[in-house]
């Protein structure tokens, strides 16, 4: 006992300011942050103290500001390894950028730039004009222009070309993308009035020519990119949508969602239409995202005619939708790769990761699984060597899955599983996996450093096991 008379011993927070070993973490956290938490630090040893414990020595103070420190910087922001075995996961952050693109973005935080400067005449220039000639070049398209994401881009082209109008849609098409992404939604807050046709699995030409009246602005077609419907089915091809659209002088909007600039059977991937195909097809404006197949950051892109794209870009909104220098930058610098088919695969890492042969993957969970089997021994969990299917994700050929492998984790109990699963997620570079049929699966797809992996895994079981 004695504790509380020896409470009286408890240093000050200043005298605890100016402990050698604190100056370190004055310099890392800064003096405001640090007295903050030294001050909850010893109230909370007071209170252990109050109701019988020990006061711990001055080590195991500092011990537990350190603890508090880090926890406080932790970000859930930081780096984790996307296990999941989808690809784009839209809540992880969807495509990891090429080298290229993050030395683009670098740059551009670091330095000023020529975002809106035209460095031939001394001019104003325009911030758009960075990335047009790239996406005209590789989609055969008049013009472009680029927004903060799809859904912007899709809502402003509905409320330039059809606001106050009529929009044609197939009741096949209007979808919900997830979150609070609805079709019918973004149309009305474009202004823009809906005219569903056909059912949900069949519409057919005559029902658009049929739903056209003096109202009518345009058609809209959406790639119906995350789900497929199967069986009796009719859809009305882009081809045959732009003829009846042109006929009646109308436009025909395209909404690709995904949108990938190459054929992805050339990876070994599923047939997804190309921005290229549905420029080629008659689209007088295609959508598409940068951070879904195409592999770069978040944005919108706008691609057809220039008179369209022109009263776009005059668009109020589109000032309210406009993308930053670093994201310019770093969507530059991906589309460049795409000059290069050839290696596209090599530097651009969600081509990289979905093309990624099952027995190399497999070869990795091999050399994984004895040590991860090594780690969580002790606690009762069994691991072995599983086949999985990865999935793209993001909406991109949603019932195509592809071969894959990984580790599968058994635990004794479900309480057992969903600890486990708690504890990968509170590491200091979290591991995501996916639950499913009583067990664990991480599936190695998008792995690469391994080391890092065991690093990770041994500290956080280390700590959580020992
Ligand atoms: C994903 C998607 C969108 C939305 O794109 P974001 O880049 O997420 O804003 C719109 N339409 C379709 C068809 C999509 O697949």
């Amino acid at each position: 006992m004695g504790g509380l008379a020896e409470l009286r011993t408890l240093p000050s927070v200043d005298q605890m300011l100016k402990a050698p070993a604190v100056a370190p973490l004055v310099e890392r956290h800064g003096r405001v942050v640090v007295t903050e938490e030294l001050r909850l630090v010893l109230g909370e040893i007071r209170e252990m103290v109050r109701s019988g414990g020990l006061i711990p020595d001055a080590d195991g103070v500092i011990a537990s500001l350190v603890s508090r420190l880090d926890y406080r910087d932790l970000s859930n922001l930081r780096p984790l390894f996307n296990l999941t075995g989808t690809v784009l996961h839209t809540n992880l952050g969807r495509a990891l950028l090429a080298e290229e693109a993050i030395a683009a973005a670098v740059d551009a935080m670091r330095e000023a730039a020529a975002l809106e400067f035209d460095l031939d005449t001394g001019r104003r220039g325009e911030r758009d004009s960075h990335l047009r000639d790239l996406l005209c070049e590789l989609t055969g398209a008049e013009d472009a222009t680029v927004v903060n994401n799809n859904a912007a881009a899709v809502l402003i082209a509905l409320g330039t070309v059809g606001g106050g109008r009529q929009a044609i849609v197939s009741r096949g098409e209007l979808i919900e993308i997830g979150g609070a992404f609805r079709m019918p939604d973004i149309m009305e807050r474009a202004g823009v009035a809906l005219v569903e046709v056909g059912t949900t699995n069949r519409t057919h030409a005559r029902d658009y020519r049929r739903a056209i009246g003096p109202e009518t602005a345009l058609i809209l077609k959406v790639h119906t990119s995350n789900y497929r419907i199967e069986g009796f089915t009719a859809e009305v091809s882009g081809a045959e949508l732009a003829a009846i659209a042109h006929e009646a002088g109308l436009v025909l909007l395209n909404d690709l969602g995904s949108g990938t600039l190459v054929d992805l059977r050339r990876y070994g991937l599923g047939k997804e239409p190309t921005v290229r195909e549905a420029v080629a097809e008659g689209a007088d404006l295609v959508t598409f995202s940068g951070d879904k197949l195409l592999g770069g950051p978040q944005a919108g892109f706008i691609v057809g005619r220039r008179d369209l794209i022109a009263a776009i870009n005059r668009n109020p909104l589109k000032r309210v939708l406009r993308v930053d220098k670093i994201r310019i930058a770093a969507t530059a610098a991906t589309l460049k790769l795409y000059r290069d088919p050839d290696r596209l695969a090599a530097r651009l890492p969600t081509l990289r990761m979905l093309a990624r042969p099952q027995h190399e993957i497999r070869a990795q969970a091999e050399r994984l699984a004895p040590e991860v089997a090594r780690l969580l021994a002790s606690s009762g969990h069994r691991v072995e060597i599983c086949h999985c299917s990865s999935q793209i994700g993001s909406g991109a050929l949603p019932v195509d899955t592809i071969q894959s492998a990984g580790l599968r984790i058994e635990a004794a109990s479900g309480s057992a599983l969903e600890a486990l699963a708690a504890l990968f997620r509170s590491l200091s570079r979290p591991i995501l996996g996916r639950l499913q049929d009583g067990a664990l699966i991480l599936d190695l797809r998008c792995l690469s450093d391994e080391s890092e992996f065991l690093k990770s895994l041994s500290e956080g079981v280390g700590h959580a096991l020992a």
